[in-house]
């Protein structure tokens, strides 16, 4: 597909490659940005991908735990309902009613409470331990209600082993329904902790174990002012609860770190479950790439920016110096009127479209009369400066843009008149001779009148012509003939109907 012009043309302009130069480099900032930012977004991608993978693995050891934990509690209330239990031995009791599970490592205590709360079984002791429980807060909600299923409570220290444990209950029903009693199990908080111990998650990351309720059950890196603490009320958890699962952006009410948060309730037992990576740990490696990446972009698009800016500097210098240069090529130093060739050019063009127009072109010669013997009697310097001011009043005599005056010998000019006929260039002669009329130099002693000029007046294009030198010669030839016949006049060439013509102003 053609390119327009209008745009190659553009492209050779200085303002478009400095334009561009400019706009290159932002695009740049502008990609690399976006580049980065999708950076940040992968780091995030995967910190939540690795907090999920870590959850479910978690999830599944804790849910396969509690689900052991109440098979073995159900057993026990079933299995106190065998008939004739109460009459076995009670190591043979002991048996029937406590599975193997239930003498696993995390295992904390297990037995079973009557209705008062006092231990009747206990799968530590043949004898059972001597206790009364009726005051704990799973004893009670068990009394209180007969739907509860599985009962799983606050942290509690143990009466029988000192250790910190987690409760956990079922209610025993007499055979009329009423409250018999509790089958009651405890596991071990060190569970948890071991479980967490060997994950690292880097500075301020961290994982917890609440319950639905709000309370803090176990937090990995450990301290135990964290068991037992309620965040109920905190934003983070309130969005915990939320959902069964899910990810999100928040900040600790514990210590005020802003963290991602991968959560998950476990099973369907009310247990939460939460790892949290520290927002500053999953930016920090991308924070690295983004300052390197970031910071030499924004120095090399600065340098290519100020390189540009200083070349369009440059650019726009050369191309004043270069006008100023094409102007000083057409123009005269001593007068600033146009010089010889640029009226040899103008001529040309002017010539051009005159022949295309076929609208008249007058060209007057202006030659300073006696200069020769001006410059002898008033100096050099004092002629200089006449001849500046005589190109001034050549140029105020003419009007239209298209005019033109040059200094085309050392006291020679021309006046060049498109589409100008030859009562219009006849009238400007009259002007020039008037306005010469009037130069004076005080200063030396140059008074008004004494520089004159004699002017010839050519029209073209005759017929005949084969260029724009007959116009000159013919306007050439006129001045000669406004010399020999006395000078301070204008001559004209003599046109188709061989009429010559003479102007002389006298006195004006
Ligand atoms: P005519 O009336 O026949 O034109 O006589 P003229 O003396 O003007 O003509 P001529 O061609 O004999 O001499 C031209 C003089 O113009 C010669 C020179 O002293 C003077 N002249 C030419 N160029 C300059 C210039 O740049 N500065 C000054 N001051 N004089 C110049
Ligand atoms: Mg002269
Ligand atoms: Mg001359």
């Amino acid at each position: 597909m053609a390119l327009p012009l209008s745009f190659l043309r553009r492209l050779r302009s200085t303002r478009t490659w400095i334009a561009l130069g400019v706009v290159a480099p932002l695009g740049m900032l502008v990609m690399s940005g976006t580049m980065l930012l999708d950076l940040r977004r992968d780091a995030y991608a995967n910190a939540e991908q690795t907090s999920k993978n870590l959850l479910q693995v978690l999830e599944r050891d804790i849910a396969r735990n509690i689900e052991l934990f109440d098979l073995s509690l159900r057993a026990v209330t079933e299995n106190l309902k065998a008939p004739g239990l109460e009459k076995v031995s009670p190591s043979l009791r002991q048996l029937i009613l406590f599975d193997r599970a239930t003498t696993a490592q995390d295992m904390g205590v297990m037995f079973v409470l009557d209705e008062r709360g006092d231990i009747v079984v206990d799968q530590g002791t043949v004898t059972p331990r001597k206790g009364n429980y009726a005051d704990r807060t799973y004893f009670r909600v068990h009394q209180d209600r007969a739907d509860l299923g599985l009962y799983i409570g606050e942290p509690i220290v143990s009466r029988l082993t000192g250790e910190r444990m987690l409760p956990f209950s079922r209610r025993i029903d007499k055979p009329d329904g009423s409250f018999g009693g509790v089958a009651f199990g405890s596991l071990k908080l060190t569970y948890f902790s071991r479980l967490f111990e060997p994950l690292t998650l880097g500075h301020d990351g961290a994982i917890n174990l609440y319950l639905r309720d709000g309370t803090r059950i176990m937090r990995h890196p450990y301290l135990e002012a964290d068991i037992g603490v309620n965040i109920a009320r905190a934003p983070t958890f309130k969005r915990f609860v939320s959902s069964h699962s899910g990810a999100f952006i928040g900040t600790s009410v514990r210590d005020g770190v802003e963290r991602h948060y991968a959560f998950t309730q476990i099973g369907n037992w009310p247990l939460v479950l939460n790892v949290a990576l520290s927002i500053h740990k999953i930016e920090a490696e991308w924070r690295a790439k983004a300052l390197i990446i970031g910071g030499g972009l924004v120095a090399l698009c600065g340098l290519t920016l100020f390189l540009t800016l200083l070349c369009g500097r440059d650019l726009r210098r050369r191309a004043a110096l270069h006008e100023e240069l094409a102007r000083l090529s057409r123009t005269d130093a001593l007068t600033g009127v146009a010089n010889r060739r640029c009226f040899e050019q103008a001529l040309e063009q002017a010539w051009h479209d005159a022949r295309r127009s076929g609208k008249p072109i007058s060209m007057l010669i202006v030659d300073a009369d006696h200069f020769k013997s001006f410059n002898d009697r008033y100096g050099h310097p004092i002629g200089d400066a006449v001849l500046k001011a005589l190109a001034d009043r050549l140029a105020a005599s003419v009007h239209r843009p298209r005019d033109l005056v040059c200094r085309i010998g050392g006291e020679e000019f021309a006046v060049l008149l498109p589409e100008t006929d030859r009562d219009g260039a006849w009238r400007i002669a009259s002007e020039i001779h008037a306005a010469v009329k009037t130069l004076a130099v005080a200063s030396a002693g140059v008074s008004a009148g004494s520089v004159t000029v004699s002017i010839g007046l050519g029209i073209g294009p005759e017929a005949t012509d084969t260029g724009a030198d007959a116009l000159y010669r013919r306007a050439d030839a006129a001045v000669y003939e406004a010399k020999a016949n006395g000078r301070d006049q204008t001559r004209s060439a003599p046109d188709a109907d061989n009429q010559s013509r003479t102007l002389r102003l006298v006195g004006v």
